[in-house]
């Protein structure tokens, strides 16, 4: 019952939607009921804060003092989404999707409910609470969502101590997955789908335990993971790309989830829209400065000076602009279909849209159990986040009794090839870019196996680029790849 047809070009996600009956509901619900801890943070100029009682509210007890805030409105949405049944405020989807994420650490993440609507936050009680300012140089700066893996946290906070000769701070993560911070402020300038697929990218990044290579980017006491603003915006091309893999797998799910969002970036793609990159005023290299003696290194990534490096292999700016407008943070526009395969990644949204596409066309189950794989391959370890995860999403699709070794014979006789599946996806999402296999390889920082690489470009690479040219791309495109590579079927789950 779990293999669908390909009727016709519909979407994964709607399909999906049917099959999620009740008692897959009232499971997912349980599991969240018990993965979430929701603390209700009345004045983060206080010190107060409430732990909101799941058990209640999962039968439909919405009393105390968070349900009658009317500022909080946004998270009680998103509370009675994730803990209600349907018809109550509970939206199955969004359940669905966290409880298949919140699996993947498997242990309780506290989530931060604040309302910063009318109180100017101080620096201490930023502190205190460890929340996102947006701004931390304004005068009255908001929660800006933010989110981590305790294991990653822990870790960070132990080395710090350990090289400044502090006090071992300790770890919590044998208690805790993650935790995320939420305003009202920012929630209540969206509508609340936006509070919803915001929640969902962050608890990926509650689960996320892959190395963040920021000993890379810190440089005269600055990090330049996402340049010199410390900002990243959904068109940006980030000098970082492990915070590239780490946006691009928390956008997948929310593409997942927002079908509107999930078209807004395909057009953006197939309209060959801005990609904007921070020009990096600073001069190259390490030099003198204001150092941190724990964290700067002497031998900085290049790519944190993304922009030059654009510049210097030939890239073609348009123009400059300030973001936000008015600021003094420069950028340079450029065309996302028009740069670089090796640039193009430096996206966060390229690599969403491939992975949620794989999802959509092969399986759910399948991208998480992919990630599971790369999530423990890339705790503690510098690798290419990116590599790994197309690795493992090429090898969940080896047919059984199968290897990269016996599909490369000249007749391995398999006429479905999913396990190419992720690397024509990344061939079309760079639109058709790479005219050589080492162009093809810098999608993957060259870290990608060999047989990969060979497999995709000597036997299905032209196949896919005669089926599906990227005249003006559109959505079915997708789903003519997988016909192209002999992919008939998808699954929901596994
Ligand atoms: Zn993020």
């Amino acid at each position: 019952m779990k293999t669908l047809k390909y009727i016709q070009k519909s979407s994964f996600l709607m399909l999906c939607l049917l099959f999620i009956g009740n008692s897959f509901a009232q499971n997912d619900r349980s599991i969240l009921k018990d993965k979430f801890r929701f603390i209700y943070i009345a004045n983060p100029n206080s010190t107060s804060s409430i732990i909101l009682n799941n058990n209640q509210i999962y039968s439909g007890n919405e009393t105390g003092t968070f349900w009658t805030n009317s500022n909080m409105g946004r998270s009680q949405a998103l509370v009675r989404a994730l803990l209600r049944d349907n018809g109550n405020g509970g939206d199955q989807t969004l359940q669905y999707f966290a409880s298949k994420i919140v699996k993947i650490v498997d242990k309780p993440v506290l989530v931060y409910l604040y309302d910063d609507t009318n109180v100017t936050l101080t620096s201490a009680s930023i502190q205190r609470w460890g929340l996102c300012a947006d701004d931390p140089n304004s005068a009255n700066p908001k929660a800006w969502p933010c989110a981590n893996n305790q294991s990653l946290a822990d870790d960070f906070s132990q080395n710090i101590a350990r090289c400044l000769g502090n006090p071992d701070p300790g770890r919590t993560d044998d208690r805790w997955g993650g935790y995320m911070h939420l305003g009202a402020h920012h929630l209540n300038a969206h509508p609340v789908i936006w509070t919803k697929g915001t929640f969902i990218h962050e608890l990926v990044h509650t689960q996320d335990i892959s190395d963040n290579r920021m000993h890379m980017f810190w440089v005269n006491g600055s990090n330049f993971r996402y340049g010199l603003d410390g900002n990243h915006y959904g068109i940006e091309a980030v000098p970082n790309l492990g915070m590239t893999y780490k946006e691009g797998i928390a956008n997948t799910i929310t593409l997942l989830y927002d079908n509107t969002k999930s078209s807004d970036m395909f057009n953006w793609f197939k309209d060959n829209e801005a990609l904007i990159v921070e020009i990096n005023p600073n001069p190259e290299g390490t030099g003198p400065g204001n150092v941190h003696r724990c964290l700067d290194v002497t031998h900085p990534s290049p790519d944190a000076w993304l922009y030059n490096v654009m510049m210097d292999a030939g890239e073609t700016s348009l123009r400059t602009v300030n973001v936000p407008s008015g600021s003094t943070n420069q950028y340079a526009v450029f065309k996302i279909r028009d740069v670089a395969p090796k640039f193009i990644v430096h996206n966060e949204f390229i690599l969403a849209l491939i992975f949620s596409e794989y999802a959509h066309h092969i399986s759910l189950g399948r991208f998480i159990s992919a990630l599971h794989y790369s999530n423990n391959q890339l705790f503690r370890v510098c690798a290419s986040g990116v590599a790994v995860l197309f690795e493992n999403m090429c090898i969940e699709g080896i047919p059984e009794g199968e290897t990269l070794a016996s599909l490369s014979q000249s007749q391995s006789g398999i006429t479905e090839k999913k396990y190419l599946l992720p690397l024509a996806f990344a061939d079309y999402f760079t639109s058709y870019r790479s005219q050589t296999k080492s162009d093809f390889e810098t999608i993957f920082e060259n870290a990608l196996p060999q047989g990969w690489i060979d497999l995709y470009w000597d036997t299905a690479r032209t196949t896919v680029r005669n089926a599906v040219p990227i005249t003006t791309p559109e959505r079915g495109d997708l789903t003519d790849i997988a016909i192209a590579l002999g992919i008939t079927t998808s699954s929901i789950d596994d």
